[in-house]
């Protein structure tokens, strides 16, 4: 048996922890501690420990599925005939309705060079516009605050080896202790260094029990708790005047809208008491540095890109941001949902993260693709628009790496919608429930068993190593589309056009973005490997201006002890003309046309749905630490099945007394769109007027079943995050 010893990336969420994995019996690997990788030193969740369960091919698939015409069941079927019938699938539909009405959705579990090939797929093979993903789901307030306050969204613009170091940081709807537990060493390190960690969460979770201080806002109200913290800073004279005037623009508005927010006022529509919004300012002001975090309880809203914006004005008026050891930053939730969103499988998005309307970047890309720019379609419909048209305006559907029947909002529409396609293809590892309602199902291969590249949450570019080789029967997504596009054309030459090398893909999208505001076209496996991953932006010296030395991290304020920063820059790379990439953003100017960042005034709004007599309960929902996302990967290890068996209803011990009911017993949780049942939970460490739901699992106790559509105007995001319910006991 080989002995090697690779070293790679976990499959799961977007810490990206590094791993090593050696060859076990069974065909199968061993994971162990990877101690060289900086952001995790060697530290891994349940999860990544035991993703290789997910390798065996007693769970997953390994045989190309298509839907018999006798029984209608799935049947066992060859390659080249499941193949033939996506092509011919999308192909009728695509003659008989126009291209538009073939629709394509990924997932921010894809490889980059996954990514960037299905939005090349759709884009010039299908000719559709109607592609986006489920990081649409994720991040996307996040991203579109971002892009308006900075001129760009990267997750994080510094290393997570800053948190230590400044301090305070606000964590907003961010629950590490769950969704990546690795990363919780950053705070309790801040915490050591004598800094402060508040959490911003209506449940008194995991992380907010180590926090210095926690607020537990409304579901819903975290954009009036930011508008609050921000009167505040004014009327106690805390804003940073020469930082506002020198870096910034907009103020005035931003500020006005921030006065009509009294801390009485906030303290009502948020439930956080005055003198706990008073102690936050304090805290978070006094520091020379100071961060804010956010994640998708804040972002995951209706309202959700005001939010965001709420927080960053924070940051700006009080010159946090685009200084050392300071800003605003979003802890993205998918694997590569940093990446996912920036290389073209976002409805509006090109690679490098250029817009899709823009016509230099349409120039640019065509150019590489061999296309006439002018054939590219415009813009699409996001992610729950896309899912909300099928059977009507889109006939048939490509889908990669998701499972919306569980993880998308309003999911019992959303699984009627998919059933009513006249043609379904799914490419996935497992037979998740969507899939299982698919025309085809190709089996399609796992981390451990390609290489490809991801981008973490902190915008550093990580390569993942194949370490063995793919059961019989199983080929990569990046085969499918290379066989797909031999199939329904778009132009010659498919094994150059849809190559199934990773790294030959990874080549043409270095072209694709460089000059881009994602641009990767200095990065290189070679890199990857001899770096341990590079930050973008990283021009090739024929894409950007001269690189500036990147230094080791920024001095941290007293008192904070420093430890031995992380990013690394190689001698070789520093004394070349070579990139070193980019850790830290913003520095000296904002990536805006005049390099100022932008405040952006937002009020406070209600929920899209709020309590009434009917449904009197506020609902939330979030994630477990042993299962992810929709649980399709990890519902199907025994270890982390026996850790988190199914889903519960977590109330409060007064909400369950008024109810009657005691721990464990069956409650019913019924919102406007469907109900879903599930045992109680009692714990004071839920607000009384909410219970909470996480949203791993199907059947019965599917809580997306109960989430409202409705969406951001801006982003485009579902209200995930709050919507009114009752809740029933259920009589046996
Ligand atoms: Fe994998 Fe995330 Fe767990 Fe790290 S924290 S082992 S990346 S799931």
């Amino acid at each position: 048996m080989q002995s090697t010893v690779t070293p790679t990336h976990c499959p799961y969420c977007a810490l990206q922890c590094g791993m090593n994995l050696t060859p076990a019996p069974g065909g199968t690997v061993r994971v162990s501690e990877r101690a060289d990788f900086p952001v995790n030193r060697g530290a891994l969740c349940g999860k990544g420990r035991t993703a290789p369960a997910v390798l065996d091919p007693g769970v997953r698939l390994t045989s190309p599925l298509v839907r018999s015409p006798e029984t209608g069941a799935l049947v066992p079927a060859g390659w080249d005939e499941a193949l033939d019938r996506i092509a011919e699938g999308l192909g009728r539909t695509r003659t008989g309705y126009g291209a538009g009405a073939v629709g394509v959705f990924g997932g921010g579990g894809l490889t980059n060079e996954k990514a960037y090939a299905l939005g090349k797929f759709a884009r010039v093979v299908l000719g559709t516009s109607q592609i986006d993903y489920n990081g649409r789901f994720c991040m996307s307030s996040a991203a579109a605050a971002g892009i308006r306050a900075f001129g760009l969204d990267r997750g994080l613009p510094f290393p997570l080896e800053d948190i230590p170091r400044t301090g305070c940081v606000i964590l907003v709807g961010s629950n590490p202790a769950e969704t990546m537990p690795p990363a919780l060493r950053y705070f309790a390190e801040l915490r050591e260094n004598g800094g402060t960690l508040i959490v911003v969460d209506p449940r008194r979770t995991k992380t907010a029990e180590q926090a210095d201080l926690h607020l537990a806002p409304r579901p819903g109200a975290d954009l009036a708790l930011a508008l609050g913290l921000l009167h505040l800073v004014v009327a106690e004279g805390r804003t940073d005047e020469a930082y506002i005037r020198d870096r910034t623009a907009g103020w005035e508005e931003t500020r006005a809208a921030a006065m009509a927010h009294w801390p009485e006022y906030v303290e009502r529509l948020t439930g956080v008491p005055v003198p706990l919004l008073r102690e936050t300012v304090r805290l978070f002001c006094e520091p020379e540095a100071a961060m804010v975090l956010t994640a998708r309880g804040p972002e995951q809203q209706a309202k959700g890109t005001d939010t965001v914006s709420a927080w960053i004005n924070l940051c700006l008026a009080t010159g946090r941001a685009g200084r050392p050891l300071s800003g605003y930053g979003c802890l993205t939730g998918q694997g590569n949902g940093q990446g996912g969103r920036e290389h073209g499988q976002k409805a509006d998005q090109l690679p490098g993260y250029r817009k899709l309307t823009d016509p230099a970047a349409r120039r640019h890309v065509a150019g590489v693709w061999g296309v006439d720019p002018d054939s590219l379609p415009g813009p699409g419909r996001s992610a729950y628009e896309l899912l909300d048209a099928l059977g009507t305006d889109i006939r048939s559907l490509l889908l990669m790496g998701s499972n919306p029947v569980v993880s998308a909002p309003r999911a019992a529409h959303v699984e009627e919608r998919i059933r009513s396609l006249d043609f379904l293809a799914v490419c996935d590892v497992v037979l998740s429930e969507t899939a299982a309602l698919a025309d085809v199902v190709l089996p399609v291969t796992q981390w451990a068993e390609e290489t490809g590249t991801t981008t973490s949450l902190e915008g550093r570019v990580l390569l993942r190593r194949r370490a063995l080789p793919a059961p019989d029967g199983v080929r990569s997504d990046l085969e499918v589309l290379h066989g797909l596009a031999a199939r329904l054309g778009g132009g010659p030459s498919p094994e150059k056009r849809f190559p199934t090398d990773p790294e030959e893909v990874f080549e043409e999208l270095r072209r694709a973005s460089a000059g881009g505001p994602a641009d990767y076209s200095g990065i290189s496996y070679r890199r990857l490997t001899e770096e341990n991953g590079v930050f973008w932006p990283c021009p090739a010296p024929e894409h950007g201006p001269e690189p500036t030395p990147v230094a080791a991290a920024p001095a941290a304020p007293a008192p904070a002890p420093a430890p031995a920063p992380a990013v690394v820059v190689t001698a070789a790379a520093a004394a070349s003309a070579v990139h070193p990439g980019t850790p830290r953003l913003f520095l000296d100017r904002f990536a805006t046309e005049d390099g100022r960042a932008r405040f952006v005034p937002v009020a406070h709004r209600a929920n899209a749905e709020e309590p009434d007599d009917e449904y009197p309960v506020l609902l939330t929902t979030g994630r477990v630490v042993a299962q992810y996302q929709s649980g399709a990967q990890t519902r199907r290890v025994d270890e982390l099945n026996a850790a988190a068996p199914g889903p519960f209803v977590e109330l409060h011990p007064r909400l369950a007394e008024r109810l009657g009911a005691a721990e464990g017993d069956p409650l019913a949780v019924v919102s406007r769109r469907g109900r879903a049942v599930a045992p109680a939970r009692i714990t004071t460490a839920i607000r009384p007027d909410t219970v909470f739901m996480p949203f791993h699992w199907a059947g019965e106790g599917r809580a997306n079943t109960l989430t409202h559509p409705a969406l951001d105007p801006t982003s485009r995001m579902p209200e995930f995050k709050v919507c009114a319910v009752r809740v029933e006991t259920v009589r046996s």
